[in-house]
This record gives C-alpha cells, sequence and structure tokens, in this order.
C-alpha cells in the first residue's frame, strides 16, 4: 500500500505511514445534533467512509472515531424553540443522523463517542492546562492562553492579526488576550451543566474533541479529519489544548475536505442555502447521491445542482447495466478492485479518476466473450463498489428504487407481469401492450431478458 494524502500541516502530499505498523487510529470531527444534516455535512462522512475502507483494505487494525456532540448552545436553543427536551433534541437527531448516513452507504464508525459522557475527562485536561500556565479561571470561565504556547497558528498557517481578527468583534473583558478561547463557561439554572473547580458549567466545543480523541485513541495518533472550515479556530485550538496538556503531539495527518457548494456559496444552515439529507434522498437514490459527492476530488469545491444529482443517477444507471450484464457469472474468490482503480484512490483519493477507470471496466462488461471474462469484469466492478461503496445491491433492486412515500405495491405489478405473460402465450398481443402500456402510466417500465424473464423498474 503506497497511500498518500494531502497533509494540511505541512501543505504537501506525503506518504503515509502509521504510527504502529498496521496499526492506524483517525478522529474526525462528527454533528452537532440539533437539526437534520444537510448534505454538506455529509461529504466528510462519505469522503472519510472511503478512506476507512482504503484504510481497512490494507491495515490489520483501523480505529475510525467520530463523535457526536451533545452538549452546545445550539441544542439549548433548539430545545427551547421545539418546547422538548434537551435529551429529545439529541436522541432524535443522532438517530436521525445514522439513518442518513446509512442511506449514502457510510459504514458506522468504530467508536462514537458522546461529549456527555466525556466530561471528566474535559474537567481532566482543563485542569492540567491551568497547572501548566496555559490556561485560567475568570469570572468562572476558564480560558487557553493563546500567547502561551508559541507554535499556535502553525496549522491554519494565520497570523496573529488573522488570528483575532475574529475574536475582536466581541472581546469578553475577563480574556487575557484577544485570541483566548474559552474551555469551560458558567451554566445558569436553565442550562446543562456539570459540577466542575470552576463551579457548574459546560465545556467548550473544541475541548470536548481534544478529550474525546485522547480516550478513544490516546495523545498521539495518526489521521484527524473534517471540513475545511474546521481548520481554524476548531482544529487549531485543538492541537493547542491537547500538546499543551498532553506534552506530545496530537494528529500526524490532517486531511480535510473542501465545501459543498449551491451557487458558489458554501452550502449552511446560517445562509438557509441548504437541502437536508432526507429531502436530496426522495430526489435520487444514496447511491446516486453517493457518487455524486465522489465525483469531485475532495479537495476542491462541489457544487451542488439538481442537475447534476440526476446526471449521477445516470452514471449509476449505466454502471449497473454494465454489472447486470455479467451479474450471472460466478466468483471464485472475494471480488478485487482493479490496480489501477486502486492507485487513483491511494493518490491522495483521486475519486474522479477512480470513476472514470471504473466506466473503463464498466464498458468492458458489453464487450465479454467468455466466462472467464465475465468473471474478471464483475470481480473488479465490484471490488471497485466495495471501495467507493457503491453497486451493492443486485441490479434489478437498484432499477426499482422509488422515492420514500411514492412506493407502488410490488405485488401488483408481479401480478400484471403474470397477466401479461399469459397474454403473450396465448398470443393476445394486443393484451400484452395494454398492460405494459398500464404500468408505463403508473411510472414502471418492463423489459424483457433473455431466458423469458420481464423485469420492471421506474421510469426516469
Ligand atoms: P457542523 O455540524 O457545522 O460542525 O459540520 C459537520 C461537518 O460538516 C464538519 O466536518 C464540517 O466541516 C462539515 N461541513 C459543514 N458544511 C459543509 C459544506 N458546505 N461543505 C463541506 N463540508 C461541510
Ligand atoms: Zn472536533
Amino acid at each position: 500500500m503506497t497511500l498518500h494524502l494531502y497533509n494540511t500541516a505541512t501543505r504537501r502530499k506525503e506518504p503515509f505511514e502509521p504510527l504502529q505498523p498496521g496499526k492506524v487510529g483517525m478522529y474526525v470531527c462528527g454533528p452537532t445534533v440539533y437539526d437534520y444534516a444537510h448534505i454538506g455535512n455529509a461529504r466528510p462522512v462519505v469522503v472519510f467512509d472511503v478512506l476507512y475502507r482504503l484504510l481497512r483494505r490494507a491495515y490489520d487494525e483501523v480505529t475510525y472515531v467520530r463523535n457526536i456532540t451533545d452538549v452546545e448552545d445550539k441544542i439549548n436553543a433548539a430545545a427551547r424553540a421545539r418546547g422538548i427536551s434537551i435529551a429529545e433534541v439529541t436522541e432524535s437527531t443522532t438517530r436521525a443522523y445514522h439513518e442518513d448516513m446509512a442511506a449514502l452507504g457510510a459504514l458506522p464508525p468504530d467508536e462514537e463517542p458522546r461529549a456527555t459522557q466525556h466530561i471528566a475527562h474535559m474537567i481532566a485536561m482543563i485542569r492540567r492546562l491551568i497547572e501548566g500556565g496555559h490556561a485560567y479561571e475568570a469570572e468562572g470561565h476558564v480560558l487557553f492562553h493563546v500567547p502561551s504556547m508559541a507554535d499556535y497558528g502553525r496549522l491554519s498557517g494565520r497570523n496573529r492579526d488573522e488570528q483575532i481578527a475574529g475574536a475582536r468583534v466581541d472581546v469578553a473583558p475577563y480574556k487575557r488576550d484577544p485570541a483566548d478561547f474559552v474551555l469551560w463557561k458558567p451554566s445558569d439554572a436553565d442550562t446543562p451543566g456539570w459540577t466542575s473547580p470552576w463551579g457548574r458549567g459546560r465545556p467548550g466545543w473544541h475541548i470536548e474533541c481534544s478529550a474525546m480523541a485522547k480516550a478513544k485513541l490516546g495523545v498521539t495518533f495518526d489521521i484527524h479529519g473534517g471540513g475545511r472550515d474546521l481548520i481554524f479556530p476548531h482544529h487549531e485550538n485543538e492541537v493547542a489544548q491537547s500538546v499543551c496538556a498532553n506534552g506530545a503531539p496530537f494528529a500526524r495527518y490532517w486531511v480535510h475536505n473542501g465545501f459543498l457548494t449551491v451557487n458558489g456559496e458554501k452550502m449552511s444552515k446560517s445562509l438557509g442555502n441548504f437541502r437536508t439529507v432526507r429531502d436530496v434522498l426522495v430526489q435520487a437514490p444514496g447511491e446516486a447521491v453517493r457518487l455524486m459527492l465522489l465525483s469531485t476530488h475532495y479537495r476542491q469545491p462541489l457544487d451542488w445542482t439538481d442537475d447534476g444529482l440526476q446526471q449521477a443517477r445516470a452514471t449509476m444507471d449505466r454502471l449497473y447495466g454494465a454489472l447486470r450484464h455479467v451479474w450471472d457469472a460466478s466468483l471464485r474468490d472475494a471480488p478485487s478492485p482493479s490496480p489501477e482503480l486502486l492507485a487513483a484512490l491511494e493518490d491522495d483519493l483521486n475519486t474522479p479518476l477512480a470513476l472514470s477507470v471504473l466506466h473503463q471496466e464498466a464498458a468492458r462488461a458489453h464487450k465479454v466473450e467468455s466466462e472467464e471474462e465475465m468473471r474478471a469484469v464483475k470481480s473488479a466492478l465490484l471490488g471497485a463498489g466495495e471501495l467507493l461503496g457503491i453497486l451493492s445491491q443486485d441490479p434489478a433492486q437498484w432499477f426499482r428504487w422509488q422515492p420514500a412515500g411514492a412506493e407502488v405495491d410490488e405485488a401488483e405489478i408481479m401480478r400484471m407481469i403474470e397477466e401479461r405473460n399469459d397474454a403473450k402465450k396465448a398470443r393476445d398481443y394486443a393484451a400484452a401492450d395494454q398492460i405494459r402500456e398500464a404500468l408505463k402510466a403508473q411510472g414502471i417500465l418492463l423489459e424483457d431478458r433473455p431466458g423469458g424473464v420481464t423485469e420492471w423498474r421506474r421510469a426516469g
């Protein structure tokens, strides 16, 4: 395996070598659970899922950690606005998140720590920062003192002016330096809080990830990921907290995905230009959504359009059409991706190149001449599918996709197909055509396959 990854910390593509041979730890910042995930939030999930699949293929032991941020002020606001408890907000949102990401073919991470279960770890870490002179208490808050760390700003490449540009807007009077950031803050009676040496309060967002990463992966681990909006301040602050509290290096490779955009602007809740994963899954099947997310290299921006999604669906139709051609070949061994496809993914997850290799392999499916060739093509298509998280269904099932809520009665369709077959056997072609047209009017297309088998699929 010669995996190369672009490392934000060094601004270079580097060969990946795990800290311990055969063993990889990866931490990806997960959702703040207060509302449905939008399709921009799904981009890192799908990108890091491909990386996870690639790593699992090459290393014996891969630990993928993706946290759930279940204590954050947006959650409190959502609970208040909806008139329900905080636990109801976080539990129902977490459930929906799991469903949505599974629908996009993302494997569950190995560990999914929740912030509320690691408060003691956060308090311990904050204590060490205070003891080491990196943090101080002021008016019930604990703040990280940025000038106490010489290397602060290295990950994001921000100079001091840029670091405080955002903070200047509301410089709290108790901050010793405008760039200092919150580790702990006081909670009033209506806000979730935990007992701490600094009074009843709750953690800041950044310390949550530092504590959970340490609890699950140890002080130094291999890969840390997330969207590029997290580089500053979130990841910069994670580095500061972890390095200063642990006295050891933190993540070794920093991997960041580019933005999913709408008309060139970042998709986000605050701009209101978002589409939830649920909305999009009504327009197209999960694998088409996933293909669209992988059609652009993960570091580039990806503009979301309905047209692009329908094209991705048509592309998946072509791939499944090819798979159907070789479906009957029985494999002797486990599916295996071609070396070309693997090489593309190992080159900093070059999914556009991998997909073009896959298209060439799909084209071969229509030209196979021997059983041996059929096997080889099927193995390559399924092997590629396993790495990319697509082509995971029986082709017949793919072509029958229907949006949730618009399901047709499959038993009724099967009954009509039989009726049509009987009509054909009786040479009553007019009746057979009538049945075909009746189904077409309901958006169901029939395809007669060799051997007298009739398959159905949804139009469009
Ligand atoms: P959030 O809940 O906003 O912290 O986002 C969860 C994850 O989604 C983080 O890794 C973000 O970087 C990522 N993310 C949010 N918006 C976008 C976007 N428009 N494009 C790509 N990634 C995004
Ligand atoms: Zn994080």
